[in-house]
């Protein structure tokens, strides 16, 4: 039984007749219907863009007289009415996907652990690729109607805003958000007091509030430290994701996982599984059995009934990347909590035991495949390797039966498909097709969109990337401190009409950004022919700690500013949601070139195809089992090399020529009478209708809830589930 309350600030004066923009500011379910939000952007378009598409600053900082304006705009009411009609119905709606096939369980509560929450760009909850699934796993468990609540942080500073320097290094800075300017409530108890999580630290505790995001009809929790009853060192201890600082790391991890637990507490929650997306959150193993042997119950017991509703994600294919503690810290933060579990210290490291290069670590990974039931990597390739990495847990077992399965990432449809396409699709694949998105035959009908309205409207999105990005290097060059180069290496000199490649992603040395740059003599020959020229936008963010990220930023920097590129390669700075979008909307081609087998799914090339770009990547994560040969290109074999350099090597030759031969030819051939590149469309229609369903976060969280939720649920026997 709940027991706080949240209550929506009220903190705008608006007309009457459209005072509920107010109430939708603060549930992110505009976030994800583009019609929706221009309720806010036809009001001032010019502001809607300048406040970064956030509702609340816009709201606050509209004219009066644009809102009268609208008010007396007899379509804009009816659009207003209409779309409210459609927030009401969802909101209210007692039909769901969950409610017509699992009726009975509605009070089976998931809670979903996350360090990160890509929700939307105002909201700066992010990082990367692991954030942007979780949001679109939360949004998608909103629209399947799931019982469904998130856990996470709340960061005022969020990860870095980025400026590439005109010798290409990248510079940090932080820019603290207000809690007033973000769709966020805070929770209270009956009295109107906040409720709060106490955790201990050492020498000291440590209170986090709690604010709520609603997302659709499904609440995420974020705990906060930066409030009054704290001491000023640990008020910014949840100022920023992903610190390098080990004793802020583990505090974290520590504030979400025990503190997460806590709170669901202290709001009356009582989940019947716990989902940790990836090894932050792990800690709360710890705490579930805390609750029990504090009850009486022997750590044995405990530990065994609490692992049974526990579902763990890895998203982590290298070693090096899992989050692992060395044991001193281990003493330092644990050494009051193992005697509550009525462990020792010996037995408390054992959970967590890993050995690696510089010792034993008390790896959080290893902790949540211990204590957890359900266990998934996230694509095919990633399973397999995955079972190899943590097969020593099961020594007993050969590594294909290690217990993990996959589960191969997907995208909100909702949250990336462009709008007009979206109309597009409305028209041909019937009205209710986002029903429907993972089912395999309704993609069938994307043969029937015209060839000419399907191509009319990726010029459009691609014009319309073309117009941001050039009037983005305008600004810069109008707000004077730009050297002119650096005008035309942030896409001035784009040309809407040439074949455009995306590459856009963290950059990480094994994501290989600059694989393309390896023969920059033959790459500036085949971008820059008169009659087929060709651009490539590279955008990604480096880890401010990390110096290899950064050095392969400048790498693909200084090509950019070499007048040989002919100002066809661009680097955008500080990738974001928006930008994502934009980029996959609006370009030809989507380019990935991880190192084998490291890429543990991807995501971004299944926004791309979604909107009708083409994938052309390494056989990796989700394009291994994306690809079928007619819906996009491979780059390189399926093979394993003996060392990186020879991998390098063989992916470049094979990428260069491939668009050289392949890609190119066939994006400029305007043989067909119509003066369309006919083969490009078949092979585009063909990556929709294959990719799109198969890569849906609907099938995601189906496979979810079929293979992990509900076997973790505690059901009586006689409640079996009736599928669909
Ligand atoms: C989708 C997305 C990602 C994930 O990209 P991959 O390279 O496919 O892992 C990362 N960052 C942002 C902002 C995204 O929107």
């Amino acid at each position: 039984m709940e027991t706080f309350r949240t209550k929506i600030p009220n903190h705008f004066s608006l007309p009457k007749r459209i005072n509920r923009l107010g109430e939708l500011a603060y549930n992110l379910w505009w976030s994800w219907n583009p019609d929706i939000q221009r309720l806010y952007s036809l009001i001032d378009k010019e502001l809607w863009e300048r406040l970064e598409h956030n509702p609340i600053l816009f709201l606050r900082h509209v004219e009066r007289a644009e809102l009268n304006a609208v008010t007396n705009n007899r379509y804009y009411v009816d659009q207003y009415d209409s779309m409210f009609r459609e927030y009401d119905s969802y909101m209210n709606s007692e039909n769901s996907w969950f409610d017509r096939n699992y009726a009975q369980m509605s009070d089976q509560l998931i809670a979903y652990f996350s360090m990160e929450f890509g929700l939307h760009e105002s909201l700066p909850l992010y990082a990367g690729g692991l954030g942007v699934l979780s949001g679109d796993h939360t949004k998608e468990a909103s629209d399947m109607g799931l019982p469904f609540v998130g856990v996470g942080l709340f960061y005022t500073e969020g990860y870095f805003t980025q400026r590439i320097t005109a010798d290409g290094w990248q510079e940090a800075s932080y820019t603290r958000r207000k809690f007033d300017d973000l769709p966020v409530i805070l929770v209270e108890d009956e009295t109107g007091g906040p409720i709060t999580v106490t955790v201990q630290l050492p020498g000291r505790d440590v209170y986090a509030r709690i604010w709520e995001v609603r997302v659709g009809r499904v609440p995420v929790y974020l705990l906060d430290t930066d409030f009054e009853k704290n001491a000023n060192a640990d008020r910014s201890m949840t100022s920023r994701l992903y610190s390098s600082d080990l004793d802020l790391k583990i505090s974290q991890e520590i504030l979400l996982g025990i503190g997460g637990v806590r709170g669901l507490r202290a709001m009356g929650y009582d989940p019947r599984v716990w989902h940790m997306n990836e090894g932050h959150a792990a800690f709360l193993v710890l705490e579930r059995i805390r609750e029990l042997v504090t009850e009486g119950i022997s750590f044995d017991e405990a530990s065994e009934k609490v692992k049974l509703n526990n579902v763990f994600t890895t998203h982590t294919p290298v070693p090096a990347g899992n989050d692992e503690f060395a044991p001193w810290l281990i003493d330092k933060y644990f050494s009051y909590y193992w005697p509550e579990l009525k462990l020792t210290r010996e037995q408390f490291i054992d959970l967590a035991k890993h050995t690696v290069d510089w010792g034993e670590a008390f790896s959080m990974p290893v902790l949540a495949l211990k204590l957890s039931n359900g266990r998934n990597a996230v694509s095919d390739l990633h399973g397999r390797v995955t079972r190899d990495m943590w097969n020593f847990i099961w020594p007993s077992r050969r590594v294909d039966n290690v217990p993990i399965i996959h589960i191969t990432n997907g995208i909100h449809t909702g949250t990336w498909l462009a709008r007009r396409l979206g109309h597009v699709y409305n028209s041909y694949l019937g009205s209710d097709w986002m029903e429907h998105v993972d089912d395999e035959g309704m993609w069938e009908r994307v043969n029937n969109i015209p060839d000419e309205q399907l191509w009319e409207v990726r010029r459009h999105l691609k014009r319309k990337l073309v117009a941001y990005v050039r009037e983005l290097a305008r600004k810069r060059w109008l707000r004077g401190g730009s050297q002119p180069i650096e005008v035309v290496a942030s896409g001035a000199l784009l040309d809407p009409y040439a074949l455009t490649i995306g590459f856009a992603r963290r950059f990480a040395p094994y994501k290989r950004a600059n694989l393309i740059l390896r023969d920059q003599e033959r790459l500036f020959e085949i971008i820059n022919r008169p009659d087929m020229p060709v651009q490539i936008i590279f955008a990604g963010k480096s880890h401010p700690d990390h110096e290899g990220g950064k050095l392969l930023i400048q790498d693909v920097y200084r090509a950019v500013k070499n007048s040989e590129s002919g100002g066809r390669l661009v680097f955008l700075e500080e990738y974001d949601m928006h930008l994502a979008r934009y980029l996959t909307q609006g370009v030809d081609v989507w380019l990935n070139t991880p190192r084998r087998p490291n890429e543990a799914s991807g995501t971004s090339g299944q926004k791309a195809a979604l909107n009708g770009a083409l994938n052309f990547s390494v056989l990796d994560g989700w394009w291994r089992e994306g690809y079928n040969g007619k819906n996009g290109w491979a780059i390189g074999d399926e093979v394993d090399y003996t060392t990186s350099a020879l991998q390098d090597e063989k992916d470049a030759k094979s990428l260069y020529d491939t668009l050289e031969n392949d890609i190119i030819p066939l994006y400029y051939d305007l043989r067909s009478s119509d003066n369309l590149p006919g083969e490009w469309i078949t092979m585009m229609k063909e990556s929709i209708r294959t990719l799109a369903p198969q890569f849906s976060m609907r099938r995601m969280v189906k496979e979810y809830l079929l293979d992990l939720y509900l076997p973790a649920m505690p059901v009586e026997r006689n409640q079996e589930p009736v599928q669909e």
